[in-house]
């Protein structure tokens, strides 16, 4: 099969493993998704899978996006660009703050560098002026004859969310094929957009029981909320007040560490531990951050025996900034 035949046939299934019991009084297990067989995988593949029809359809000769230069989404859409032969075209904010901005200014992260590798143009404006300079943008790519074709920052949107939506249902198969039951399921939350996939999907199956825990990497809670629900309606349409309720959608800011790429001693020692005992790679800014986030939650919250299942949203690249952080 051809590689970029993968985003045609569906990406497949990713592993669910079952992990060490080092990590509190549950059974916990991971679902691999940094192992999505493209670019190091993570949700920003399985969302890109999705934008990848849209393109095809829109008979697009550019894919524009906005982003972080050393964003997982940024790496993803510059090199499923490239796979397509179709040039990739980034606007960046030019301020390091807030969501997207690289964890350190001086360093340049692996993922720039792959998205450098891809040939993606790059293009910064200040963050007040971004929907202009994408407007702008698109406008003479098509002066020039061109058809750009613009994915939201992060793979935000109906694609992305469905992304999700089908790893909920893989999620139900497993369970059925194993005999197992996930009393939970916990990943990193940032732009919503697999929390709102992962709520969609659950309660378009009627699964009333299960709780879906997004721990906030950045977001405080209000906003975050907002955000997730709001993808939610633009997902189930007139579908969303007959299906949602409150209580369908847990959004926690607790463990954010002071925000977006920040984190401590105690993450640090978490995702040496998870290494060490496990084998499996998590960065400090989204994976390790949720895991360490969702130890705490469990505790705090006296949660025992129950199945767990954590989604590993991927991040790869970062994994290896953060050992060059000096752990
Ligand atoms: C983008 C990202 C997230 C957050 O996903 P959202 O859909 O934006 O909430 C989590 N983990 C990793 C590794 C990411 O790159």
């Amino acid at each position: 099969m051809k590689q970029i035949a993968l985003f045609e046939e569906g990406i497949g299934r990713t592993p669910v493993v079952r992990v060490s019991g080092k990590y509190g009084p549950n059974h916990f297990f991971i679902k691999r998704d940094d192992m999505v067989p493209f670019s190091f995988g993570g949700n920003k593949a399985r969302k890109a899978a999705e934008f990848y029809k849209e393109i095809k359809k829109s008979g697009a000769d550019v894919v524009m996006t906005y982003g972080s230069f050393g964003s997982n989404h940024c790496r993803i859409v510059a090199n499923m660009a490239a796979a397509m032969g179709l040039d990739c075209h980034i606007i960046s904010p030019e301020e390091d703050s807030g969501e997207g901005a690289d964890r350190k200014k001086e360093k340049v992260l692996y993922n720039t560098s792959l998205a450098a590798l891809m040939g993606a143009q790059r293009e910064t404006c200040p963050v007040s002026r971004v929907a202009e300079t994408i407007e702008h943008r698109k406008e003479s790519f098509r002066a020039e004859g061109r058809n750009p074709f613009f994915i939201m920052g992060g793979g935000h949107g109906n694609p992305g969310t469905e992304s999700y939506v089908k790893v909920f249902r893989e999620i139900l198969d497993y369970e059925k094929e194993n005999g197992i039951y996930f009393d939970y399921l916990f990943h990193a939350s940032g732009t919503g957009t697999t929390q709102a996939g992962l709520v969609c999907g659950k309660l378009l199956a009627g699964d009333e029981k299960r709780k879906i825990v997004g721990i906030s990497i950045a977001r405080e809670e209000t906003r975050g909320r907002q955000v997730v629900k709001e993808s939610i309606h633009e997902y189930l349409g007139e579908d969303f007040d007959r299906l949602y309720q409150e209580g369908d959608l847990v959004f926690t800011d607790a463990y954010r560490m002071g925000g977006y790429g920040r984190y401590g001693q105690e993450i640090r020692e978490t995702i040496c531990r998870v290494m060490k005992s496990d084998g499996i790679p998590m960065d400090g800014t989204y994976v390790g951050k949720a895991f360490w986030g969702m130890c705490r939650y469990l505790e705090e919250k006296g949660i025992r025996d129950k199945n767990i299942l954590f989604i590993h949203t991927g991040g790869t690249p970062l994994f290896f900034d953060f050992l060059d952080a000096g752990v």
